[in-house]
């Protein structure tokens, strides 16, 4: 673990400091970092990759446990002042990049000669998301197919609500869907913001998704699925009858109607509503396919 004067001294050695666009909120609790790792069960058989390391707090407690670390941050500052850090672990392997423009499957096999990755072993990643991008990280992750097993995340609380809201609470909608189409989300625990170097705005969760090897729906066309999901929560107060009319899918109204009837769901419900099933079926019906 390291302390704020730590951080302060390290980033003045290598003429860095925070930069709160990258989203570097450290953390400074050993408690939560133990806490965070204990979720993800690691044996050394276990290949992790990491998103945003920053200045190792939990990297290092990784490698610990995990066989080896792969850990992804695209501020080359803090790479340097890392690699300076973590003299000790041997398995570890630092890359500078971009998360969101990285193929995960790609950079885990080529790091391991194929053990892990698309056509080798699961593997797990973890990581105190950059609350900047935490949703289009996360759709990245599941929307990419990674052959990754669970996802060990610290993000927003407020976030973490929506991913694993149900059907009829204020935070389901869109996000909890999609997350919820490829994996299933529990929230493990909650973390005050004083644990972190600068204190953020708002409080974090730490959430573990378990990656379901097939989705949790049934859908022809999946890009479909997700049109209809956003279209039916565009206008969340309204009828599904009168969300779905006249929104980008281009349906009319006696077409949204015959879908909603043959998917025998009551065109009077909100989406808010409506399980992912029964999205699925929506999508089907919309789609002229019987289900
Ligand atoms: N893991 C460290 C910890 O827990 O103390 C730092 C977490 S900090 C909340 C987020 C980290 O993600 C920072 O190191 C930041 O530079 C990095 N980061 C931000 N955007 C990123 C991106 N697009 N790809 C990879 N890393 C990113």
């Amino acid at each position: 673990m390291i302390s704020p004067a730590a951080i302060r001294n390290i980033m003045h050695n290598h003429g860095i400091s925070c930069r709160k666009s990258l989203g570097q909120n450290f953390l400074i609790d050993n408690n939560i970092i133990h806490k965070i790792i204990a979720s993800a069960e690691l044996t050394k058989s276990d290949l992790v990759v990491e998103i945003g390391p920053g200045l190792g707090a939990l990297t290092t407690e990784i490698a610990h446990k995990a066989g080896k670390v792969i850990a992804v941050e695209v501020d080359r500052g803090l790479l340097a002042a890392l690699s300076e850090i973590l003299t000790g672990p041997q398995n570890v392997e630092m890359i500078l990049g971009d998360a969101l423009k990285t193929d995960f499957d790609r950079l885990v096999g080529k790091s391991t000669g194929g053990e892990y990755g698309s056509t080798g072993k699961k593997y797990k990643l973890m990581a105190n998301l950059p609350y900047y991008i935490t949703s289009p990280i996360l759709m990245h992750l599941l929307l990419g197919r990674f052959n990754i097993s669970i996802v060990v995340i610290m993000l927003q609380a407020e976030v973490a609500e929506r991913l694993a809201a149900a059907p009829g609470s204020k935070a389901y909608g869109a996000l909890s869907l999609a997350v919820q189409y490829f994996a299933k989300p529990e929230i493990l625990f909650r973390v005050p913001r004083t644990v972190f170097y600068p204190k953020p705005g708002v409080d974090s969760a730490v959430v573990r998704l378990m990656v379901r090897p097939e989705p949790g729906a049934v859908v022809r066309d999946e890009n479909m699925l997700f049109n209809v999901i956003r279209s039916a929560f565009g206008k969340r107060r309204k009828t599904l009858l009168n969300s779905l009319t006249g929104s980008a899918l281009g349906i009319d109204r006696e077409t949204c109607l015959s879908s909603l009837k043959k998917a025998g769901i009551d065109p009077g419900r909100r989406a808010e509503t409506l399980s992912l099933a029964e999205f699925a079926c929506l999508t089907n019906s919309i789609m002229g396919v019987n289900s």
